[in-house]
């Protein structure tokens, strides 16, 4: 046994998963992410199995001076969940979600996707807030806000978050809740990875069970924008509705001469009784001509994996995003010039409502700062070609620039990429001292760095 390889067999005898390095056979497995934009290769990959191999991961970065990456679903666009020569925490494994139906509570372990989550809450009627394609994960969304089909009636993800249990940077574990260590569990509720690997998080849960929902298509046109941003300030908070401008799906529900074409899309989840679904599909009839259409009731789970086969992982993906409290003709203008030159058939703007529930969490109660927001823009280019990196990327940074004037300073950081980290402050606004704060007590030599990163 030579001296250099002495510190990792510790670590391998620390941990009951797998600690895979260069020269493993299932390394290029391993280092892997959703985006194939960041093909990185880090010195040694964790796949933790429980709290204390992610503690022994985090001592093991911090003592060996290796920048640490933490991944959950591996959805980061900005490819935070891998890093060049340095340590990744893999929670992949640890993905068991516990429910209590009388509580109306469930427990997910931090490696859990929201496909797990819906498939463990469902079978008791029960869900909240997730993200709408099912192989996300439950910890990088919740932890950066969480928007989805539910947020106008049961708020953001992290409004629903009721605690979590957090390996700091110290390698300790830390329970928090509203009562123990209040300062952390603020700052997990929309400060991102900033605080330490959460190996678990607890939800309140609400009866949710069918949903009736799916997709509305209509041609790309402002009045359908218009209409649409009506739609969500008239409508019940059962309704939600994301407006997609994308190009047209080749599905059977779209007519052939549609397949290519710019399009927008409401793409609707109504949680209310099957008895309103006519009067839901009445008022999508009223936002324009509709060109194709795919609305039936389903099962909450599975709205949430109708695009999942359209964004597997091994894409290349770049993304901006902004927050705005209207809709207003400017910013509808800058979508449909965009909109008509999307680059790819999985490249898409989607302009999630958050408002309802949403608005009744104070700016200050939680670290999530835009509470008067009632849009968030994700504007995301997707190719499968490097040739065409250079040119989709200054096609999103572009459509950003152009929109910048019709929206607010900050932004949904797990919209942003990368290159957004002179957005921090703004994306955080008026919380971002107490999250400076809370940074400085919890992760003082800023060891989780990979993110939206509030520096200590
Ligand atoms: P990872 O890459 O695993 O993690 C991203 C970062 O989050 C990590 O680097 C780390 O900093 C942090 N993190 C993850 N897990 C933990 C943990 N347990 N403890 C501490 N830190 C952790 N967002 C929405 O709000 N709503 C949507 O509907 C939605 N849909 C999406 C669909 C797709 C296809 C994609 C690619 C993204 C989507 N997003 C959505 C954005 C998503 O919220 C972010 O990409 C988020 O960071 C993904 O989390 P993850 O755990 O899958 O990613």
């Amino acid at each position: 046994m030579t001296t250099t390889t002495e510190p990792l067999d510790t670590l391998r005898g620390a941990v009951r998963g797998t600690v895979v390095t260069r020269g493993d056979p299932s390394y290029d497995v391993s280092r892997r992410v959703y985006n194939a934009l960041h093909d990185r290769r880090p010195a040694v990959v964790v796949h933790a199995v429980d709290a204390a191999d992610v503690s022994a991961a985090v001592r093991y970065a911090r003592e060996h001076a290796l920048p640490l990456a933490v991944r959950g679903g591996s959805h980061s666009v900005a490819g935070f969940g891998t890093v060049d020569d340095g340590l990744v925490v893999d929670l992949s494994r640890m993905r068991g979600v516990r429910v209590d139906p009388e509580a109306r509570t469930a427990r997910a372990a931090g490696g859990a996707t929201w496909g797990d989550f819906n498939h463990a809450t469902h079978a008791f009627g029960l869900a909240t807030t997730g993200g709408v394609v099912s192989t996300t994960g439950v910890g990088g969304l919740t932890l950066g806000g969480g928007m989805g089909h539910l947020a106008r009636r049961s708020g953001l993800s992290c409004d629903n978050l009721v605690a979590a249990d957090v390996v700091t940077a110290e390698g300790t574990l830390v329970a928090c809740d509203a009562e123990r260590h209040p300062d952390l569990f603020w700052a997990l509720r929309g400060g991102g990875g900033n605080f330490g690997v959460a190996v678990s998080l607890a939800y309140r849960l609400q009866p949710v069970s069918d949903v009736f929902g799916g997709l509305s298509c209509y041609p790309l046109d402002g009045d359908v924008a218009r209409a649409w941003a009506r739609l969500i300030a008239d409508s019940p908070e059962e309704l939600n509705s994301i407006l997609v401008i994308a190009l047209g799906p080749e599905e059977p529900f779209l007519p052939e001469r549609w397949h290519g074409r710019p399009i927008c899309a409401a793409f609707t989840c109504f949680s209310g009784p099957e008895t309103e679904d006519g009067k839901v599909l009445a008022r999508l009839d009223g936002l324009g001509p509709v060109v194709g259409r795919f609305m039936e009731r389903m099962p909450y789970p599975v709205i949430n994996t109708l695009f999942d086969e359209q964004l597997p992982p091994g894409l290349r993906h770049y993304w901006k995003g902004r927050f705005s409290r209207e809709l207003s003709d400017g910013a509808i203008d800058v979508h449909m010039e965009f909109g008509g030159t999307m680059p790819s058939m999985e490249s898409d703007t989607a302009i999630f409502p958050i408002d309802g529930a949403c608005h009744r969490v104070g700016p200050e109660e939680t670290a999530f700062a835009y509470r008067d927001a009632v849009f968030s823009h994700s504007i995301g280019a997707t190719w499968t070609d490097p040739a065409d990196s250079e040119h989709d990327i200054a096609w999103t940074r572009a459509y950003d620039e152009a929109l910048r004037p019709h929206t607010q300073e900050g932004g949904y950081v797990n919209f942003m990429d990368a290159d957004d980290q002179d957005r921090t402050r703004g994306n955080y606004r008026q919380n971002w001292d107490r999250l400076r704060t809370v940074k400085r007590r919890y992760d003082p030599d800023n060891v989780f760095r990979l993110n939206q990163n509030i520096v200590p």
